[in-house]
């Protein structure tokens, strides 16, 4: 035998070895033989004795093992689990047969080895196995590189799934090799899709999912063809999701083995962009254009005019009374609102026009090719549009807007200067009374310096008694006598003249001067109605009280203060306010309306309809009257929308047990309309203006001479 043969147990006894050779010594000796020949670790054991036959060179140098070993060990030493032992117990008594199993095999130096081991029965004729082969299979370093390989691609999948891009990893014939999970979620693949793993449903899935598959498709294509060429592009989702993609070649020594596909979710920054650039030109409640993009659109609009002598007009629409509807209905419902005056400019427009929000209620439109008249028929397109009564949770409003008209070239020459000069005209609007449209008006260009002027001017007037009150009658509709007086403030000023109210309350207000006038006029109305009382004539003042003034804290005391000081009955003095002013802090005005009602004083709301009007507030206050605005009385009996609105607030008024004025009557027409709806008082041109307390006062005696006379020609 040579140093590569098996090792065979020493010879047998002399009797045995020198003996006649035995066809089972020439068996074993060719079993030996094959045991040598075995690449494979092997040993032969005896079945009876469970002592080892041979074991073969390859076995010796895997366990480590002494040439020896043949005599010192037997299977049960050589096992490598508790089923390889079990089975040489089952040998022993004839039962074992064969025998697979994984299991360990500890080498001399005590390395554990992770191997499989093949048990067979060597069987010689007929007789049964009287010994078996083991061959070990040493799967140790397979099962390493295995358990590498596994520990490998946990650790890639696990780094995969930690990163926030969707990554997929595909062979150079578009297989998918790997995926992680954040995949599949941006692109909304179903569990069963990516279970599969079948790559063209996947593929197919993404191909659908992109807006332009087709365009994708294309260049899915291009890639495959050029295995190295990477590419990075934006995949907008028909999901609305923007994914950014980026693909490059996987190289492995060299050559491509396939490919790495990167997405990432885009979709807010790009929205982000798209908000942030869209915000620089456009107004985010509308969706029109800005105060931004207007001044570039009105350069633009300057440069063609100026180009082809062509002329424009830049209207200024300012919502009337808006404040009222974002005091009283909430800054949401005052968006809606703003929403639905926008859609209805825009049906207003021409083709070529550009309608722009430039601020909280004010809009821009630009009229292109349009002179003075152009001009005029689209103010009063808007005009019509804009007053058409609105309808939001379940209230009606008409809602107005006044509107300033600056006219290139004749107003303007520039961007700047034309808007300026639009929002000029549109104050005068305003001041006018509103729901109009004025043109500019050279002379007329009352800016921020006009209005400090203004107030400078109503100091002065306040200082030096310039002001006056005008007493306008408030007749009963039915027998024409008068019931009542509306102080209204006058004043003539030496150098700008006859100031209207319209024109200088409001500047008051913004500036809070109308603090102090209020009080004046409370005072003075207070006294003038004790002197007709103290002369006979008993007759209630109506006295109109601004927000600004309601809302101090010491109102109701000023008014208390002022009865008392003219031993006035609270009685005969009847407050005037609006809407705003008592929706706007409910539960404090309510409080303070009841301090006020329990002085007797009436309270009226004025310039009823324009703002907001809620039923439950109507109810629970302790008012007396409301005042229909004159702009509606304005459009009766003829208009429909006026009539309807008139009609609705007499009916109200009755079912609140309210007594209604109607203001601004002049026709003996609209007198007529509102006596048979069931108006109960006027007041108006058609029965006197606002007049001087004399003038008051004759109109107050001829109406008591007549009825005298009439009462003596009756006695008759
Ligand atoms: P208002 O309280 O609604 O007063 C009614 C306005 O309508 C008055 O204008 C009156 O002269 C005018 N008017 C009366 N009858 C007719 C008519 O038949 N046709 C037309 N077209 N107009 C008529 P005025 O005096 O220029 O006052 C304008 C506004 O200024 C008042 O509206 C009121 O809001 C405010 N105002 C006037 N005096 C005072 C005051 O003493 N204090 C406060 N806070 N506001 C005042
Ligand atoms: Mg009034
Ligand atoms: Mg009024």
């Amino acid at each position: 035998m040579t140093a590569r043969s098996a090792r065979a147990r020493p010879a047998r006894p002399a009797a045995a070895t020198r003996g006649p050779r035995t066809p089972a010594v020439t068996v074993q000796q060719a079993w030996l033989a094959m045991l040598a020949a075995l690449n494979e670790p092997a040993w032969i054991v005896d079945g009876q004795s469970l002592r080892l036959l041979g074991i073969n060179p390859s076995a010796l140098a895997l366990l480590k093992l002494a040439d020896d070993a043949v005599e010192r060990l037997d299977a049960l030493a050589l096992a490598g689990s508790p089923e390889d032992l079990a089975f040489w117990d089952d040998v022993k008594v004839g039962r074992g047969t064969h025998l697979r199993s994984e299991s360990v095999a500890m080498t001399a130096d005590g390395r554990l080895l992770q191997v499989q081991r093949c048990i067979a029965p060597l069987v010689c004729g007929t007789t049964s196995a009287t010994h078996f082969l083991v061959t070990v299979h040493d799967r140790t370093d397979m099962l390493r590189a295995q358990t590498e390989r596994e520990t490998l691609v946990a650790e890639l999948q696990a780094t995969l799934e930690s990163t926030a891009d969707g990554i997929l990893v595909t062979d150079l014939a578009g297989r998918i090799r790997a995926f992680n999970r954040r995949f599949a979620q941006l692109w909304g693949m179903p569990e069963d899709l990516l279970s599969e793993r079948h790559d063209d449903a996947v593929f197919d899935w993404m191909r659908r999912s992109v807006t332009d598959s087709r365009g994708y498709q294309r260049r899915l294509a291009g890639l495959q063809e050029s295995a190295l060429m990477r590419a990075s592009e934006s995949l907008l989702l028909l999901s609305g999701q923007t994914l950014e993609m980026v693909t490059q070649p996987q190289v492995s020594r060299g050559r491509p083995i396939g490919r790495v596909w990167a997405f990432r979710d885009r979709t807010e920054l790009v929205s982000a962009d798209r908000r942030i650039e869209a915000l620089t030109t456009t107004d985010s409640l509308t969706g029109l254009p800005n105060r931004r993009h207007l001044g570039d659109a009105l350069d633009l609009a300057l440069a063609h005019a100026r180009r082809d002598s062509s002329t424009f007009a830049l209207l200024l629409l300012d919502m009337d009374r808006f404040k009222q509807i974002n005091d009283s209905l909430g800054l949401a419902t005052g968006d809606r609102v703003l929403v639905e005056v926008a859609d209805r400019i825009k049906t207003c427009m021409r083709q070529g026009d550009l309608l722009a929000r430039i601020g909280g209620d004010q809009f821009a439109l630009l009229v292109h090719k349009a002179d003075l008249r152009g001009a005029e028929a689209a103010a009063a397109r808007v005009l019509e549009a804009t007053g058409r009564a609105h309808t939001l949770e379940g209230t009606q409003f008409t809602l107005t807007c006044s509107v300033g008209i600056a006219l290139y070239p004749a107003d303007g020459t520039e961007g700047g200067t034309l808007l300026r000069h639009a929002e000029t005209a549109m104050q005068r609007a305003k001041q006018g009374g509103r729901a109009a449209y004025r043109f500019h008006q050279p002379t007329q260009d009352a800016d921020l310096r006009e209005r400090m002027r203004l107030d400078h001017a109503m100091r002065q007037a306040l200082a030096a008694n310039r002001f006056r009150l005008a007493y306008q009658p408030q007749v009963d509709i039915a027998s024409g006598a008068i019931v009542g007086a509306e102080a209204l403030i006058r004043w003539r000023d030496p150098e700008l003249g006859d100031v209207s109210p319209a024109r200088f309350i409001p500047v008051a207000e913004e500036s809070g001067f109308i603090i102090a006038i209020g009080d004046w006029v409370l005072g003075q109305a207070v006294r003038q109605a004790a002197n007709w009382r103290s002369r006979g004539m008993p007759l209630p003042v109506a006295v109109n009280v601004s927000a600004l003034q309601f809302q101090q804290a010491d109102f109701v005391d000023r008014v208390a203060e002022a009865l008392r000081s003219a031993d006035l009955p609270g009685a005969l003095l009847e407050l005037e306010l609006t809407e705003s002013i008592l929706v706007r802090d409910a539960s404090d005005a309510l409080q303070r309306l009841h301090s006020l009602a329990l002085l007797g004083a009436r309270l009226a709301i004025d310039d009823f309809g324009t703002g907001y009007s809620s039923l439950a507030y109507l109810k629970r206050f302790p008012i007396e009257k409301l005042k229909i605005d004159r702009s509606f009385i304005r459009g009766v009996p003829g208009d429909g929308s006026d009539a309807g609105i008139v009609h609705a607030i007499i009916q109200m008024a009755r079912a609140l047990n309210l007594k209604v004025i109607a203001e601004g009557v002049e026709t003996e027409a609209q007198r007529q309309y509102l006596a048979r709806e069931g108006c109960d008082l006027l007041q108006g041109f058609l029965f006197a203006p606002a007049l001087d307390p004399f003038s008051f006062e004759e109109r107050l005696n001829g109406q008591s001479a007549n009825r005298r006379r009439l009462r003596v020609v009756g006695d008759d």
